[in-house]
């Protein structure tokens, strides 16, 4: 590394860790072992620096560094390997098909993740996503924009219901369901399927299995002629475009209103929800089967982070964790046993992962607010924190495990804030 690049390193690095709120000393100390590629496995961080072990003469995809700082040049606490914590939803193809398009982070790019995968979807103004079904849950989050949506439950009832950006969705699997774009510009959303392999690209889709019945079995299913299904269309619509529905309070009265009408509520408005928590860091809003009980085996948190503050240390003991960045920058260290601590970081669009029981925190390293969702393939959103068990153990168990008296222990928050 020649010295201008060097002294560069070391200035960002410097105003990184400084905003962070680091002691200087500490600071020196971070910032220098930091810029060793191996600081972690040294013993002599000083001498490594001095014959220039870190510098890297080849050529570099600034763009990548400057987004992944701490991924290539870790906290020197880093150590080990844990596998992919980090994907992003701008590095897998889209699929574009006349009225929007669709995309995945599945196990198939991100492999830690067996119990989660996501997918995204933009529909124009008046496009349906097919009637469909599959064979995992579906739980959504409306990033963008308005949509229609309609689930069947087995015992005929219908839902019908609109949501906007913010709002939430789940249809239980097995449920035939759609999803429309509205106006004025459509929709886009984030899917989370709880199978890790699950592929937008396999489910069951009406116009496929018609497709795949012979006609005289459709006639005599449904006592049409058989001369109708000469005109419904052979391939599958899966994205196509149509006009904006009638309003709500008409389709529901003409399928047949209050008779037909489900009994349970499949939509939710997180956004606009109280927060579960609140204070001078920030806000989470925790959505599970509590609060919205037909999403009985996906829960989340949807967090706003204020700048220089974070997500407290802490672990889920019941599910791993599938984080989805909606804005801002955030940087998230996990720790797994033996010896594992993997620092990433994350922005807009980027997907993270979190074992179950790994402990991690998630930091906001910009100077906007950090808003993230959590995700678990679980009934309850259920967490751990560090700062809570620390007030809880007797002081003197405090004091033999990391030199804490009480009087320093009392400053500890007692009640888990979530957010510090
Ligand atoms: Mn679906
Ligand atoms: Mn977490």
């Amino acid at each position: 590394m020649n010295d201008e690049k060097k002294n560069k390193a070391v200035q960002d690095g410097f105003s990184r860790r400084s905003v962070l709120g680091f002691g200087s000393a500490a600071l020196a100390a971070a910032t220098f072992a930091g810029l060793t590629a191996s600081a972690q496995e040294r013993v002599s961080t000083q001498k490594a620096e001095h014959d220039h072990s870190s510098s890297d003469p080849g050529p570099e995809n600034k763009a990548l560094l400057d987004q992944n700082s701490n991924s290539n040049n870790p906290p020197p606490t880093d150590h080990g390997d844990l596998g992919p914590i980090w994907y992003s939803f701008d590095l897998v193809k889209k699929r574009v098909e006349e009225g929007g398009w669709t995309h995945e982070v599945t196990q198939r790019v991100l492999p830690s993740s067996k119990d989660i995968a996501g997918v995204q979807m933009r529909l124009t103004a008046g496009s349906y996503r097919e009637l469909h079904w599959h064979t995992a849950d579906e739980w959504a989050y409306v990033l963008y924009g308005n949509a229609r949506v309609t689930v069947m439950n087995p015992d005929g009832t219908m839902f019908i219901g609109d949501v906007s950006e913010g709002d939430l969705w789940i249809f239980p699997a097995g449920y035939p369901h759609s999803i429309q774009g509205l106006g004025p510009d459509g929709t886009e959303f984030l899917l989370i399927f709880n199978q890790g392999l699950f592929s937008e690209d396999g489910t069951m889709l009406l116009s496929e299995w018609v497709a795949h019945t012979p006609p005289e079995v459709l006639a005599k299913n449904t006592g049409l002629d058989k001369s109708v299904f000469a005109q419904t269309p052979g391939a599958p619509l899966y994205i196509f475009p149509g006009n904006l529905p009638n309003s709500l309070e008409h389709d529901k009265a003409e399928i047949g209103g209050e008779r037909v009408a489900s009994k349970y509520q499949y939509t939710f408005r997180m956004r606009s929800m109280e927060p579960t928590k609140a204070n001078k860091a920030g806000e989470v809003r925790v959505v599970d089967s509590h609060n919205f009980p037909a999403s009985r085996h996906i829960a989340a948190a949807l967090l706003i982070i204020k700048p220089g503050h974070m997500r407290e240390m802490h672990w889920h003991p019941n599910a791993s964790e599938w984080q989805y960045y909606i804005a801002g920058k955030g940087r998230m260290t996990v720790f797994f046993p033996v010896d594992n601590a993997r620092t990433m970081d994350f922005s807009a669009n980027d997907v993270g992962f979190v074992p179950t029981n790994a402990p991690h925190y998630v930091e906001n390293t910009g100077d906007t607010d950090l808003v993230a969702l959590e995700i678990f393939a679980a009934e309850e959103f259920m967490d751990v924190s560090l700062n809570q068990w620390l007030r809880r153990v007797p002081s003197e168990m405090l004091k033999a495990h990391l030199n804490i008296d009480k009087e320093m222990a009392m400053k500890i928050p007692a009640e888990k804030p979530e957010l510090v």
